[in-house]
């Protein structure tokens, strides 16, 4: 038996409640069961479906932590932070195996995002001790003018299913670094990693109340807390649907949100030296996560002349994606989170089929054997793509690629922008006056230049149009979110 499946065998099972001022609750009589995605057989835990009541009790410990914590200096606050990014670092397994148990995901890339989420927390570690303000003359004599940057107050964060480490971790970082207090509510379908972050961040020194998790559904937890009078700001992983609603709620009451949406990411393929190499980058970015990634290329952009090869050379790499559940050796692809989702995605195949594109590879469920336990559908391409298709247009959140042809390199920005969303897009080209013109012209958040739609973690990271709105994540631009100005003047 493989050393995750060992684990887990001691592991499953439990209850949890949630992590308020300190403490864990008991989970009471309502709550949730989870299962594996890769094993709906598995049980993992029951966890606790939360309410109104239970919000409130969060967020007024974290508005009184919050009166405490604004007043520890930075460097000392950055402190807890670097060692809470130790700590995810040691704990690498435990949380890996948790998070591929609940989510899905391979091994590897669980591990990957774990590291990768103590890389962004120490990020905002350092931020801590850099927070901006200026100094600037009076139009007074003998006096001077200043900004300061205080912290916002209680946040509320919200997260999906996709990247359960990284996300609450990706607000909770710079929320604690600027002064803030947290109130996390993660996915009701991948608890089990939130509930073990909030160990990490209690055993790193953050204080009670600081850091709470409580868990539950979207109508019940989710609104209760963004509705809460004492919470000052939204930040906001998850649907573009979701977004809008979470937006106009707290648009009410003046709270302002950080909302990291949905995406349809291009990768614009202009001219290259080896069609290989690109196929490489490209599915990469494209079936990470089974395709359950915002910001995973879910479209080609690429001229007739070279759609041919490069899809020959895709078709080459995807071949080598092994699908299997995470802690089968080798194994490159895991499930969808739901057999719910599951069903989306192969609605959107039937529609790519019936809009007559081409099938190349892939296309199917995967029923047989071990597979009829879990949410499996084989990576798929479609060629001949039409740009008007839903395939082109919408986001599918699996692991499917759409080629889409066209005749020019005009036609291939103006396709890449004709979609609603605008998160991450790649461009491949050797001609440099190519990739700055395509820069400057995407409509995204986030350009690529050769290379897939991986992110960095001191980078801002964010979308446009359907895809993001108010400040970007991760790098200093998240200061915009979890501060307010304060303009101080001095005269003697
Ligand atoms: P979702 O919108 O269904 O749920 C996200 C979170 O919001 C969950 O915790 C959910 O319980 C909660 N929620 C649902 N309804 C709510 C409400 N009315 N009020 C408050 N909270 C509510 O999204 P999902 O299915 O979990 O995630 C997939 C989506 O997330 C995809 O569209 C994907 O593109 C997007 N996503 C975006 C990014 C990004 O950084 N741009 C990253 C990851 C995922």
């Amino acid at each position: 038996m493989s050393d995750m499946l060992n684990w887990l065998a001691g592991a499953v099972g439990g209850t949890y409640g949630n992590f308020i001022g300190g403490e864990w609750k008991p989970a009471g009589d309502k709550t949730s069961q989870i299962f594996n995605p890769a094993d709906r057989d598995q049980f993992l835990g029951r966890f606790a479906d939360s309410g109104a009541a239970e919000v409130d009790e969060a967020v007024v410990a974290a508005h009184k932590a919050w009166l405490s914590w604004r007043q520890v200096p930075g460097p000392d606050r950055g402190a807890i932070l670097f060692r809470a990014a130790d700590l995810l670092e040691q704990r690498i397994d435990e949380l890996a195996f948790i998070l591929a148990a609940e989510q899905g995901k391979v091994l590897a890339e669980a591990r990957g995002e774990v590291g990768r989420a103590a890389k962004e927390l120490r990020f905002s570690a350092g931020e801590a001790s850099r927070i901006d303000g200026d100094v600037l003359p009076s139009e007074k004599r003998n006096g001077f003018a200043m900004t300061l940057r205080e912290p916002i107050g209680v946040v509320a964060a919200i997260g999906p299913w996709n990247f359960p480490v990284v996300t609450p971790v990706r607000k909770i970082g710079p929320a604690l670094a600027f002064g803030c207090t947290v109130v996390l509510k993660s996915s009701n379908l991948t608890p089990w990693s939130a509930v073990k972050l909030m160990d990490v961040f209690r055993d790193a020194g953050v204080p009670a109340g600081v850091v709470s998790l409580v868990l539950g559904s979207g109508r019940a937890v989710g609104e209760a807390l963004i509705r809460h009078p004492l919470v000052r700001g939204v930040s906001f992983t998850g649907s573009t649907g979701t977004g809008v609603a979470i937006n106009a709620e707290a648009g009410r009451r003046l709270v302002r949100t950080q909302l990291e949406l949905g995406g349809k990411n291009p990768a614009v393929v202009l001219d290259y030296d080896n069609a290989a190499t690109i196929a490489r980058q490209i599915a990469s970015a494209a079936f990470a996560c089974s395709g359950q990634r915002c910001t995973a290329l879910s479209r080609i952009v690429v001229l007739e002349k070279n759609a041919r090869e490069l899809t020959e050379a895709l078709e080459a790499e995807m071949a080598a994606i092994s699908v299997g559940p995470a802690w089968q050796a080798g194994a490159t692809m895991g499930p969808l989170i739901t057999a719910q989702h599951k069903a989306s995605v192969m609605g959107h195949i039937a529609h790519a089929r019936e809009d007559g594109a081409t099938l190349a590879l892939g296309g199917t469920s995967m029923e047989d054997g071990d597979f009829a336990r879990g949410h499996f559908v084989a990576p798929t391409l479609f060629t001949g793509v039409a740009k008007t298709s839903r395939l082109a247009l919408e986001e599918v959140f699996g692991p499917v690629l759409a080629v889409v042809p066209v005749g020019s390199i005009d036609e291939a920005i103006e396709v890449a922008n004709s979609v609603e969303y605008g998160l991450a897009a790649s461009v491949y080209t050797n001609d440099v006056n190519l990739s700055l013109r395509f820069a400057r012209e995407s409509q995204s958040g986030m350009v690529h230049v050769n290379h897939g739609t991986a992110s960095e973690a001191h980078m801002p990271f964010g979308g446009v149009k359907a895809s993001g709105f108010g400040a970007y994540s991760i790098g200093h631009s998240n200061q915009e979110f979890f501060t307010t100005v304060k303009a101080v003047y001095f005269q003697s």
